[in-house]
């Protein structure tokens, strides 16, 4: 397998918090274009995993890699390939939609910040909010302005923690779009959810996180939603 086709890659990545083990020794990898969903009841580990592979945590032991850069040593690199919607909206509240946007434009060196926040402001059902200060969003409309945040750069890979938190049915339609629109340029994808459904709609590989070990990888194409459920009653106790 050529190693330039590997957007992701972990190899028997440890990480505690204090003295308690958090992440047991992680094996994973996503190529490019590919998405892969994480599965995994509450305190599994799954955030944690997500914020190393963000530069956001630093491993105990073992590889990350993304796109063949090394997530530990070339941090500054790997912030530019990838796209983060977290728990937190990694916002400035005193600004307005358009001034956070253009400010991580200017932080990403997008060509014509001001152009691509308003197109990206349009995209994500914002425009109307463009001038309005952060601190004033609903939790829904901040999600929206995370996405848009997260896709200025064009990453490589998203990196999306429960990424449709607060957003309405018209929110979930666009995610999916989004999401689309991002493989079909060769994006890779990391993302974790509870909804099972839209685990497997989403995603072609699925890996179960279990109290800090991936204790099983499959292929989306070949499990039903009532196998998938079947399934992960059988593996997250
Ligand atoms: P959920 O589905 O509830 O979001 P998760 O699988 O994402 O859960 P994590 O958030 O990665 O789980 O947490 C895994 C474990 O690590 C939990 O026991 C949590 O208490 C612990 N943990 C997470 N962050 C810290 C921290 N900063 N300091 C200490 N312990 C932490």
């Amino acid at each position: 397998m050529n190693s330039a086709t590997v957007a992701v890659e972990v190899e028997g990545l440890k990480k505690s918090y204090g003295l308690k083990p958090i992440l047991r020794g992680i094996n994973l990898r996503v190529q490019a274009g590919e998405r892969l969903a994480l599965l995994g009841a509450n305190g599994a580990g799954k955030t944690t995993l997500m914020r190393v592979l963000a530069c956001l945590a630093k491993p105990g032991a073992g590889m990350v890699r993304l796109c063949g850069w090394n997530a530990e040593c070339d941090a500054q690199e790997v912030r530019r390939l990838i796209g983060l919607v977290a728990h937190q909206p990694y916002l400035y509240e005193d600004l307005t939609a358009q001034e956070n946007l253009e400010f991580f434009a200017r932080m990403y060196r997008v060509s014509q910040g001001r152009a691509r926040a308003q197109v990206l402001l349009e995209r994500v059902g914002l425009a109307k909010r463009a001038r309005e200060r952060v601190r004033t969003f609903s939790r829904g409309q901040l999600q929206r302005l995370a996405w848009a945040r997260a896709l200025l750069h064009q990453p490589d890979i998203l990196l999306l923690d429960e990424p449709d938190t607060g957003l309405d049915q018209q929110g979930h339609a666009l995610i999916d779009e989004l999401m689309a629109e991002h493989s079909a340029r060769g994006g890779s994808t990391v993302f974790i959810t509870h909804q099972l459904e839209r685990a497997l709609a989403l995603s072609d590989q699925l890996a179960f996180l279990v109290n800090g070990r991936i204790v099983r990888n499959c292929a989306s194409r070949e499990l039903s939603v009532e196998a998938l459920q079947q399934l992960y009653r059988e593996v997250v106790r």
